[in-house]
């Protein structure tokens, strides 16, 4: 055990889970975003309260990891952007809430179905599959499980196309047919296009092809390179300015009555290389202890304790990474609305008995069980206002 701090080294006290923002659904958040779309072009779909102006043609244009933070912090990277943001002129752009946690699978279904993580049922990068003990990538969906029976609710893509409206989706084409792409953004036709400038040139020529039309375009390196050289890189900031052109491309070939949204799935936090700031539960007996799974990833972590330890486990984690977490029991988590206002039955299970999400710039890594992702240096997952909150930023013709 520890010997008592001095009285001028205060060990930090552990933080209260019901401190941790909690994602605006159902008013400002990533769910709410093809809700509201959908109300503005007339079709009814899952309820939202955010509004927007009708568009006969309306475009989605989503950019893995552009935080708003980070977004605002690089005008001169991001020109284009930065005329949409609310501080110029004539921009009109908002922020959204990415939902929790703010991770690409979990805010691709949010995008997709309309729902917040509680319904949809991908819950994290990593969870536990009940059925099996096993964790699965939500990602990747490994190991394999039925996608409709783990996803089950249809998304605005198929409403909106049964209603008539053309929907669509152009991304890269190895993304066709992944179980991700079939339960979250799926509806209406898939355009597979290697080119990201490509990728902005079809999603344009369908929006003009119907009179009314509903059309998803994405973009992911923003991500990687942020993964990997951190955001406080040349590699990230060159980005950041393709992106800015990619946008721009889209924007000017936009055929009369669309909006063009720009969004993003979440934000980046580049966690320090040092010691303090890696939390190691590979090398760490008491992180380790009672964990039967680790799941999540570094930012936000769901522990599955083995049986009768979930306790102890809560106990340790809120004292070791006390000053640097939200530690909450799960039956806490899904009362403070993390997860969203409903946590179905089917997904409850899939929640960690304990929710770990990271409150400054440290993570939880796993150098043997995870070497590849805890060497990253941009990192996501939390509830931080760097990772949570994502642009809407909206071009009308
Ligand atoms: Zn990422």
């Amino acid at each position: 055990m520890a010997q008592a701090a001095p009285a001028d080294q205060q060990e930090p006290l552990p933080l209260d889970p019901r401190t941790a923002p909690v994602p605006r659904y159902g008013q400002a958040s990533l769910s709410d975003l093809l809700p509201a779309i959908a109300t503005a072009q007339g079709l009814k779909g899952p309820e939202t309260a955010l509004s927007l102006q009708p568009a006969d043609r309306a475009c989605v244009f989503l950019v893995d990891g552009m935080g708003w933070e980070a977004l605002r912090a690089h005008p001169e990277e991001a020109p284009f952007l930065t005329s949409l943001l609310p501080s110029s002129l004539n921009g009109t752009g908002t922020a959204l809430t990415a939902g929790f946690p703010s991770t690409t699978a979990t805010s691709l279904a949010s995008v997709g179905t309309g729902l917040p993580p509680g319904r949809h049922g991908l819950p994290g990068y990593t969870a536990l599959d009940p059925d099996t003990g096993r964790l699965m990538n939500q990602l990747r969906w490994q190991p394999w499980t039925d996608p409709f029976a783990w996803q089950p609710y249809p998304t605005v893509f198929q409403l909106a196309h049964a209603a008539g409206i053309e929907a669509s989706q152009v991304s890269a084409p190895h993304f066709e047919n992944t179980p991700l792409t079939r339960v979250a953004l799926s509806g209406g036709t898939f355009h597979g296009v290697l080119s990201a400038e490509d990728r902005m040139d079809v999603a344009a020529a369908q929006l003009a092809a119907a009179d009314r039309a509903l059309v998803y375009t994405y973009y992911a390196e923003l991500d990687g390179h942020g993964h990997r050289y951190g955001m406080d890189s040349d590699a990230w900031r060159g980005q950041l300015m393709y992106v800015d052109r990619l946008a721009q491309r889209l924007a000017e070939q936009l055929p009369p009555r669309s909006a063009l949204y720009i969004t993003a799935d979440h934000g980046m936090v580049d966690v320090p290389s040092t010691p303090e700031a890696r939390f190691d539960v590979d090398e760490d007996w008491e992180l380790n202890a009672g964990v039967a799974q680790l799941g999540g990833e570094g930012r936000m972590r769901h522990l599955y304790a083995v049986p009768g330890a979930a306790r102890d486990v809560h106990y340790v984690w809120q004292e070791v990474l006390a000053g640097h977490a939200w530690v909450a029991t799960r039956d806490e988590a899904i009362e403070l609305g993390w997860f969203g206002p409903q946590v179905d039955d089917r997904v409850r299970a899939r929640i960690g008995d304990v929710v770990a999400a990271m409150s400054g710039d440290a993570a939880v890594v796993a150098t043997e069980r995870e070497p590849k992702e805890s060497a990253l240096i941009g990192m996501h997952g939390s509830a931080t206002p760097a990772e949570q909150f994502v642009p809407l930023l909206e071009v009308r013709t």
